[in-house]
């Protein structure tokens, strides 16, 4: 039982890395196969959600879950999984929460320079861990001089998910 939370926990904290790579390295550095699709977001920041990666990474979990049952790296898997889930609702409330906790307010000013002012820098949304490690985060001094990015409001209107929703409702007369 022990083992198996562990694993689960090793996921989720290791999906901060892949967060990094996806998003950092293959979307902004490398321009790869997923840099198109984050590319929507950059255009459109009401597109924070990504959809269309919750098909094939649920299908591999029930695939890993058939052939393996809980294994270490099911669940390992499964870590991950929610570590992508947590950076979705990050990520939702760092473009539209109206109130933050101070840790979010960081966040959203990394991100707000990610978006506005560096796009080829601060690639971690739901840790700035990775780029303080890799060397693509900003200092002390460059947080004070763009601190004005938080001063513009969230977004308002429905993200991409709420777009969706509304579409496959049932509409209430
Ligand atoms: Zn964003
Ligand atoms: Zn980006």
């Amino acid at each position: 039982m022990h083992a198996a939370i562990a694993w689960l926990l090793i996921g989720l904290a290791s999906w901060t890395l892949v967060e990094y790579v996806i998003h950092g390295i293959l979307s902004h550095q490398l321009q790869s196969f997923v840099a198109p699709l984050h590319a929507v977001h950059h255009h459109d920041q009401h597109a924070v959600f990504a959809l269309g990666a919750w098909v094939p990474a649920v299908g591999v979990m029930a695939a890993m879950a058939l052939v393996w049952g809980w294994a270490p790296q099911t669940l390992f898997y499964l870590g991950l999984l929610g570590g992508f889930a947590g950076y979705e609702i990050i990520h939702y409330r760092l473009h539209f929460a109206r109130t933050l906790t101070p840790w979010e307010v960081r966040l959203r000013l990394h991100h707000r320079i990610h978006h506005l002012v560096s796009p080829s820098r601060c690639f971690g949304v739901s840790t700035m861990l990775w780029d303080w490690a890799l060397g693509t985060g900003i200092g002390a001094a460059e947080r004070h001089r763009y601190k004005g990015l938080l001063q513009l409001p969230p977004l308002s209107g429905p993200s991409n998910l709420g777009q969706l929703l509304a579409a496959v409702r049932p509409r209430s007369r």
